[in-house]
C-alpha cells in the first residue's frame, strides 16, 4: 500500500515491523498516542513462528537478574558437557557465536552487572501497570495471574547459596522469601517432596497463555483502527539518507513518517541496512508441553538446580528451557523437549500424561541481557525495540509505552540511556 493510501492519523503513520508481544503492544501504545498504525509481519500474532508463542509465561517485575552473572564461565564447561543440560553450541556454529559469547562473559563483571541490573528493573517494574489497561479493554483479564514466582533447589543450603543474586533483588526493592521443605510443600503442594529449599518472589505473574496474549493484543489494535499486513520486510527505502519506507519482499513499498522496528531475532539483518552493527544472537529455547495434565501446580516454578521453567498454562503443563547457539536456520533438535519432560517428571507427585507437544523458538539476545531501544543511528525517524532476549514478555507493554513516547517526541518514563544502540 503507498502512503497516498493510508489516512493520515494528528500524529502521523507508524509502520511497526514485527508482531511479536513487542510488535502489538508498541501498536496498541502508538494508537493511544494518536498515530495510524500499520505492523507487517509474514507471521499470524500469537503463531507457533512468533518466540512470544511458546514462552514460558513469566511476567515478572522484579526480574533483574542478568543471565551472565559472576562465576558464570565456572558453570560453562559442565553445561556444555551434559547433553541434557541448559547450554549447547552447535560446534560447527562456534565461530560465528563466539565473538557473542565472548561479550557474554565480558558483562559478567560485577560493576556491570550492578548496572545490567538496575536498567532490568527500571524496565520491568512497570510491566503489570502497562499490561493492565491493554488487557482490560481487550477483554482478557485471566491472561494476566498473579501468584508469584518460585526457585526451588534439591539440596537445602541451595536456596541461600546465590547471595548476591538475592542481595541484588532485595537492593532493587523486590520481595523475597526463603522457603524450607515444608514450607515448599505447604505453598505447592503438587511438587514432589524432592526440595529442601527455594526462594519465592510472591509479587511475581504469570500468563497462562503467552500466544493468546499476542493475538488478543492484535484483535484490540486492529479495533483501534491497526492495519496488519502478512508480508516480510526486505529493506529499508531511503530519500537523502532519510527512511521513507520499506520495500517488502515482494516489491511493494509502504510509507510511513516513523518505523519501529520490533522483528525480534530477526532485527539485525535489518538494523545493519543502518549501518548499525550490535552484537546479535538467536538464544533458541525449547518447550515441551503436555495437554490437559493435571499436576495441580499453581505457580511458576523454576528448577534452580536444572534451569528450566514448569508453567501450569490453559492447555495443560509447558516445561521450557534450554540456551542452544545454532542461528536462525538449522532445523530444531527436538530431543532438547524432550529432555525437558524426562526431567521435569520426577518433580511431580503426579503427572496424568496427555497429548505431548514440541516447541522451539528464536530469543533475541544480546550479549548483556537487556534489550536495545533507542532510534537508529543513521535515520532519527526508526526506533528500534528489539532484543529483549529471555525477557520479552515481561517487557512487551512498557517497551510499547516508552516507544509510542519517543514516537511522539516526549520525555520517556523510563531513562533509556542502558538501552542504546551503541553501548556495545
Ligand atoms: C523457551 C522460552 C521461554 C521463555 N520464557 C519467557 C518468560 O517466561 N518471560 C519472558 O518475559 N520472556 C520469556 N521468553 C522470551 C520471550 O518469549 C521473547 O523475549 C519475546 O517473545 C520476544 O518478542 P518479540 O516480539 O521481540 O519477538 P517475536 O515474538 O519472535 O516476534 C518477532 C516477529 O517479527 C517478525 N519478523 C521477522 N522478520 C521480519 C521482517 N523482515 N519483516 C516483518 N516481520 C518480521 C517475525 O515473523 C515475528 O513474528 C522465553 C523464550 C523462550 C524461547
Amino acid at each position: 500500500m503507498m502512503a497516498s493510501q493510508m489516512p493520515r492519523k494528528q500524529g502521523g503513520n507508524v509502520l511497526v515491523i514485527g508482531s511479536g508481544i513487542i510488535g502489538v503492544s508498541v501498536a496498541n501504545y502508538l494508537l493511544k498516542a494518536g498515530f495510524g498504525v500499520d505492523v507487517v509481519d509474514p507471521a499470524i500474532p500469537g503463531s507457533k513462528d512468533q518466540c512470544s508463542y511458546g514462552n514460558a509465561g513469566g511476567i515478572c517485575p522484579g526480574s533483574c537478574i542478568p543471565n551472565s552473572m559472576p562465576g558464570v564461565l565456572g558453570n560453562v564447561p559442565k553445561w556444555l558437557m551434559d547433553p541434557e543440560g541448559p547450554l549447547h553450541v552447535r560446534l560447527a556454529y562456534l565461530p560465528h557465536a563466539l565473538p557473542w559469547l565472548l561479550r557474554f562473559l565480558a558483562a559478567s563483571r560485577k560493576s556491570r552487572v550492578e548496572e545490567i541490573s538496575a536498567a532490568m528493573r527500571s524496565l520491568h517494574r512497570f510491566t503489570f501497570e502497562c499490561y493492565e489497561p491493554l488487557i482490560k479493554e481487550a477483554g482478557c483479564e485471566e491472561l494476566l495471574q498473579k501468584r508469584g514466582q518460585l526457585f526451588v533447589h534439591e539440596s537445602a543450603e541451595g536456596a541461600a547459596s546465590g547471595a548476591y543474586g538475592l542481595d541484588l533483588r532485595r537492593r532493587h526493592g523486590v520481595r523475597v522469601e526463603i522457603l524450607n521443605q515444608g514450607e515448599i510443600q505447604d505453598l505447592e503442594p503438587a511438587l514432589a517432596p524432592i526440595f529442601k529449599s527455594a526462594v519465592y518472589l510472591p509479587d511475581q505473574g504469570q500468563c497462562p497463555n503467552p500466544g493468546r496474549l499476542v493475538a488478543k493484543l492484535a484483535e484490540l489494535a486492529t479495533r483501534n483502527g491497526a492495519r496488519f499486513h502478512r508480508a516480510r520486510v526486505a529493506s529499508f527505502e531511503k530519500v537523502d539518507g532519510r527512511v521513507v519506507g520499506v520495500r517488502l519482499e515482494d516489491g511493494t513499498v509502504m510509507r510511513a513518517d516513523q518505523f519501529v522496528l520490533a522483528a525480534g531475532a530477526w532485527s539485525t539483518e535489518l538494523s545493519r541496512q543502518l549501518g548499525d552493527r550490535i552484537p546479535f544472537e538467536s538464544e533458541r529455547g525449547y518447550h515441551v508441553m503436555v495437554k490437559g495434565a493435571d499436576t495441580g501446580l499453581k505457580i511458576q516454578t523454576i528448577s534452580a538446580d536444572r534451569k528450566f521453567v514448569l508453567s501450569p498454562m490453559e492447555e495443560g503443563l509447558r516445561i521450557a528451557g534450554n540456551v542452544e547457539f545454532s542461528g536462525l536456520r538449522k532445523p530444531p533438535n527436538m530431543h532438547r523437549a524432550d529432555a525437558l519432560l524426562k526431567q521435569a517428571r520426577p518433580m511431580f507427585k503426579k503427572i496424568e500424561d496427555g497429548e505431548v507437544s514440541r516447541w522451539m523458538g528464536h530469543r533475541p539476545g544480546t550479549p548483556d541481557s537487556i534489550p536495545v531501544i533507542d532510534r537508529a543511528g543513521r535515520a532519527d525517524n526508526v526506533i528500534y525495540a528489539f532484543g529483549h532476549g529471555h525477557q520479552g514478555l515481561i517487557a512487551g507493554a512498557v517497551t510499547g509505552k516508552v516507544v509510542a513516547e519517543m514516537a511522539s517526541g516526549q520525555p520517556t518514563s523510563v531513562d533509556l540511556t542502558p538501552f542504546r544502540r551503541d553501548r556495545f
